[in-house]
């Protein structure tokens, strides 16, 4: 019995894309198949056609970009839009392992892709002769004996992120960012009295005042209570620089 599936749209979807082997007696029309309407493209605004299969799972091919891809994913972190959620769940003060509870895929796949977002992000177009306020953070890797800072720069105009260091507080820490600001022909850069900036900024540009650094102090909170690694009191903590900058990184620009 051969059964017209263009009534089924659901039973003919299953069939097709997802594998899911019908039961004998209906028999699927080859051509009605293939005349089936294309599948949306994850990466393009392009459609994708049936293009063979691999392991049992029908592949497709996008007739734009011609990019591969899967009708579905066994594994959740290959599957579209994966890299986003993991991002958004950052912001949000989601830690790793709660990520990987969520998503149902495994805490080093969160670590790594983190990383990988992290790598594509950036400060984007940096705005000339503005002002600029810096700051740094305090927090540990792996026990409270081992403090270290998360110093970022702050523009006082767009309340953009300009540049993000991590490590000890010194000044080979901080000099790629305030040289970051200097190229840029800061107009003034803000920061709390700490002496490590007065041996970098040159004394014209250099500003230590009272309510000076108020934009980034209060970024400071947003990011205590947005970034997991950062909250104080609670057994979340960073184990390595490269992960606290990865985060940082996606919280500012991502
Ligand atoms: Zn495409």
């Amino acid at each position: 019995m051969t059964v017209d599936l263009r009534a089924f749209p659901e039973l003919l979807v299953c069939h097709v894309f997802q594998n899911i082997t019908l039961p004998c007696h209906l028999q699927v029309d080859k051509h009605l198949v293939d005349s089936m309407p294309a599948y949306p493209c994850h990466s393009c605004p392009g459609h994708c056609t049936r293009k063979g299969t691999r392991n049992g799972v029908q592949l497709l091919r996008c007739g734009a970009c011609g990019r591969y891809q899967r009708a579905s994913y066994a594994n959740n972190a290959c599957a579209p839009g994966a890299d986003k959620r993991i991002a958004l769940y950052t912001k949000e003060g989601c830690g790793i392992r709660s990520i990987a509870r969520i998503m149902a895929i495994s805490p080093t796949t969160v670590i790594a892709r983190t990383r990988s977002i992290a790598a594509r992000l950036g400060p984007g177009f940096v705005a000339k002769g503005r002002s600029y306020e810096v700051d740094e953070l305090s927090t540990y890797t792996g026990n409270k004996k081992n403090r270290v800072w998360l110093a970022y720069a702050l523009d006082r105009k767009s309340k953009q992120v300009v540049g993000i260091r991590v490590g000890k507080r010194s000044k080979r820490m901080l000099r790629p960012l305030i040289e970051t600001l200097l190229l840029a022909d800061a107009k003034r850069i803000c920061t709390d009295g700490c002496d490590v900036y007065r041996s970098l900024i040159p004394e014209g540009m250099h500003a230590v005042k009272r309510f000076g650094t108020n934009s980034i102090e209060r970024m400071n909170l947003t990011l205590r209570t947005r970034l997991k690694r950062l909250g104080r009191r609670t057994i979340c903590y960073t184990k390595s620089l490269a992960m606290l900058w990865a985060c940082a990184a996606i919280a500012c620009w991502g």
